[in-house]
């Protein structure tokens, strides 16, 4: 992508309307636009950002067996009276009324739009596990949204249900999400802790959230320290509930209202930890509470009708954006990890009037994306400073700097945005330590 004819709306000063740094951020290096509260546009290097972290989710979900569906924003305000969610959900539904005076809901999450498209088409015990999910737009007519993308009242989710013939079949599906999360996350270049959790509105029995720890957190979260060191893949997928139950259960971390005293934890003094943190994730167990009213049920081996039990299983997609830069920034801009990266490298042509310089940033250029790496290539005529800033600000991994001094020599600049290390190399090694980095 060449910058010049490239839609990049950055900002100089710091939008006062952002409390948090990656809100600043976000719209200073023009990934975002307010639309209205809680309600933004992706320009698009945020939509880049939107879009990578979206398909790794999709490639852990499919990596664990998940199918993947796409359910509409709209749906019919009488499956939601059916569980008796319509009433209980609160101002935070948005709800329509369309032209032939039908009530609609914009969905704030799928629990009964899945129960119902399960119900009309899986009667058989033989046809379990099932776990579906989508990514797809949600709306929550939040009391206060704020942190930008962070707390919208329109925002994009992961969200997959399970269904299984009965609870230890439900507990490994959960166990399975669990470890799908811990992934999914890692790929994406953050250590999420797992909290066991309040089920809150959705009600159940089992629940986890995963918390990033960021200093704009809005969670205060109390942690043994061994539990980042928990290697969920030592455990087999298919152990046994007791198995899982114990795995889950073995170091400790709570939220806010859920931690009393660290005295009762049986938490050691030397590995008690206290830190604000981020949800990004939120995984359930909520055996039959829809499956009963909704009438989602299989025959049995026994040939008898049972209510499936049911998990379902959330990832903010669009607050990961924002949460991976509160966790991955420095005073110049944002670092993102590789993985995210809006495009891997951002090529800086210092003097595009000059035919050598041009001609080798063209060179680099064309190898690069020959070589299927994302680069963004800063082909404007702005001075050398600005263009510095700017590619530090949007947080580009690598940055290779083009310039008449250095082509004397034949060289041109390689420098790690991570660390700030940089290297002068020749354009063929330039191309061949990116592509191979
Ligand atoms: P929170 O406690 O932050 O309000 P929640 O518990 O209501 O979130 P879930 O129903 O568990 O949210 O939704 C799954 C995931 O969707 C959350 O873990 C979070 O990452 C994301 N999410 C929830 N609400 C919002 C929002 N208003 N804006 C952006 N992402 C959100
Ligand atoms: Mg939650």
């Amino acid at each position: 992508m060449r910058l010049a004819s490239y839609f990049m709306p950055t900002l100089k000063e710091d939008p006062s309307e952002a409390q948090i740094v990656s809100h600043r951020l976000m719209l200073r290096a023009g990934m975002i636009r307010q639309v209205s509260a809680g309600i933004y546009s992706w320009l698009p290097l945020g939509f880049r950002v939107l879009k990578k972290i979206e398909q790794i989710t999709r490639e852990e979900m499919d990596a664990a067996g998940c199918l993947e569906l796409l359910m509409p924003t709209l749906q019919p305000a009488d499956l939601w009276r059916e569980s008796g969610r319509y009433d209980d959900y609160g101002k935070e539904m948005l709800r329509i009324r369309d032209r032939h005076d039908r009530d609609m809901v914009y969905g704030p999450t799928n629990e009964e739009l899945i129960t119902d498209i399960f119900r009309h088409s899986i009667k058989s015990y033989r046809d379990l596990p099932k776990n579906l999910y989508h990514i797809q737009w949600k709306f929550r007519d939040e009391v206060r949204p704020r942190f930008g993308i962070m707390r919208g009242r329109e925002f994009f989710m992961k969200d997959g249900y399970s269904f299984d013939l009965d609870y230890d079949g439900a507990l490994r599906s959960y166990f399975n999400m669990y470890l799908a999360y811990s992934r999914t996350f890692r790929r994406m270049g953050l250590s999420a802790i797992p909290v066991k959790a309040e089920s809150g509105a959705i009600g159940g029995d089992l629940s986890h959230e995963f918390l990033i720890l960021a200093e704009t957190g809005e969670s205060q979260l109390y942690y043994d320290q061994q539990i980042t060191e928990l290697d969920a893949e030592s455990i087999a997928a298919d152990a046994d509930a007791e198995t899982i139950t114990q795995f889950l259960g073995r170091y400790y971390a709570a939220v806010d209202n859920k931690h009393t005293d660290w005295a009762d934890s049986g938490v050691p003094q030397a590995r008690r930890r206290e830190h604000t943190g981020i949800e990004v994730g939120h995984i359930f167990y909520f055996g039959t509470k829809y499956s009963e009213p909704l009438g989602a049920s299989v025959a049995g081996p026994d040939g008898s009708e049972v209510s499936v039990h049911m998990g379902s299983y959330g990832v903010g997609v669009s607050r990961l954006v924002g949460a991976i830069i509160e966790a991955s920034h420095d005073s110049d801009g944002i670092v993102w990890p590789e993985a995210v990266a809006p495009f891997k490298v951002g090529l800086i042509n210092l003097k595009p009037g000059d035919a050598a310089c041009g001609d080798a940033a063209r060179e680099l250029y064309d190898g690069l994306r020959r070589a299927g790496i994302d680069v963004l290539y800063d082909d404007t005529e702005e001075r050398a400073g600005a263009k510095f800033a700017t590619m530090d600000l949007i947080g580009l991994p690598w940055q290779v700097t083009v310039g008449p001094k250095g082509l004397r020599g034949g060289t041109v600049e390689v420098k790690q945005r991570r660390n700030g290390d940089k290297e002068e190399v020749s354009l063929a090694s330039a191309l061949s330590h990116l592509s191979a980095a």
